[in-house]
């Protein structure tokens, strides 16, 4: 007798429950993979980032508080391990009750190596104390190469399908709409920049590698490595020696970094200044909305100091 009316109110209960109460709670490491992920959630849940908007990627201390967040993850998509070391050490190291997802790790990540030159700047690097990450491997800031923004879009579909298999048409639908948005951009991106070609330039960091082999441009030199570490006296006198030889038109400073020694570098040089790029987005709106935005500015500011005049 009291059996049933209990068995009836859990039936009730379930059929109030939306399938929304099943969407895996969801933690990435920087603003665009946020916006990938939320891209795929779409309306029925919210990503969330650990990266504060306008940290450096490389090098950030995450907060007690975000460890807590990242024990109570279903899923964790980020970059990987070469991106953000402090994030793979707290992934390694807790009992995390949720699935990690490292995209780099995405069997069809298109991954190529840093430039010659930064590889042996690396190697010196990983002398250094604190620095427990490989680096001589491959560029991790590889989704600014839309083929890989793309894939992660099917792989974080095909991860969050796997955890919440109700939804999973909506997240494949989403993502599915997400990559011919992308697939849009590219189009209108690769006509802009294709009078940029020969036009060489020279960045913060070595973070453009794949947005330049890409869209064919011509990046001529980066003032930092590829992890943002400082540069030694001899990269730079190299670099001044380059600067000042002519024919690299620009020079392009970063968000959160300094602006100082890249000016220092470029005095008396005809090297123009471009516009501080943002290669993680983590100055953009936050939101579904971000890659395309990210990609949309870097193609807006390289273009508008490289353009011939
Ligand atoms: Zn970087």
């Amino acid at each position: 007798m009291n059996l049933l009316p209990a068995a009836f109110a859990t039936a009730l209960s379930l059929l109030a429950t939306t399938t929304r109460a099943d969407v895996p709670a969801v933690v990435t490491d920087i603003a665009l993979v946020q916006s990938l992920a939320q891209t795929v959630l779409g309306e029925l849940g919210h990503a969330d980032v650990l990266l504060p908007p306008g940290a450096d990627a490389h090098s950030y201390q995450l907060r007690p508080s975000q460890g807590a967040s990242l024990q109570r993850a279903d899923l964790v998509f980020w970059v990987g391990d070469a991106l953000t070391p402090w994030l793979g050490r707290t992934l390694a190291g807790a009992g995390l009750k949720g699935k990690s997802v490292p995209l780099l790790d995405a069997p069809e990540t298109y991954l190529h190596a840093f430039g010659a030159e930064t590889a042996h700047d690396h190697a010196e690097a990983e002398a250094e104390p604190e620095t427990g990450h490989d680096h001589a491997g491959a560029d991790p800031h590889a989704w600014l190469d839309p083929a890989n923004a793309q894939a992660w879009l099917a792989l974080i579909a095909a991860e969050l399908a796997a955890a919440d298999p109700a939804n999973a048409a909506a997240y494949v639908a989403n993502a599915d709409a997400g990559r011919a948005r992308i697939a849009a951009l590219d189009a209108t991106l690769r006509a802009k920049l294709a009078p940029l070609a020969d036009r060489p330039f020279v960045v913060f960091h070595d973070a453009y590698g794949y947005f330049a082999d890409h869209y064919g441009l011509a990046v001529a030199g980066a003032l930092h490595r590829g992890d943002a570490s400082a540069p030694g006296a001899a990269h730079l006198a190299e670099l001044r020696a380059d600067l000042a030889a002519g024919g690299i038109i620009c020079a392009f400073p970063e968000v959160s970094h300094d602006p100082k020694l890249l000016a220092l570098t470029l005095e008396g040089t005809p090297v123009r200044t471009g516009a501080v790029l943002d290669p993680t987005g983590g100055t953009l709106p936050q939101g579904a909305g971000l890659y395309e935005a990210l990609m949309a500015d870097l193609a807006a500011k390289l273009s508008d100091c490289l353009a011939p005049r």
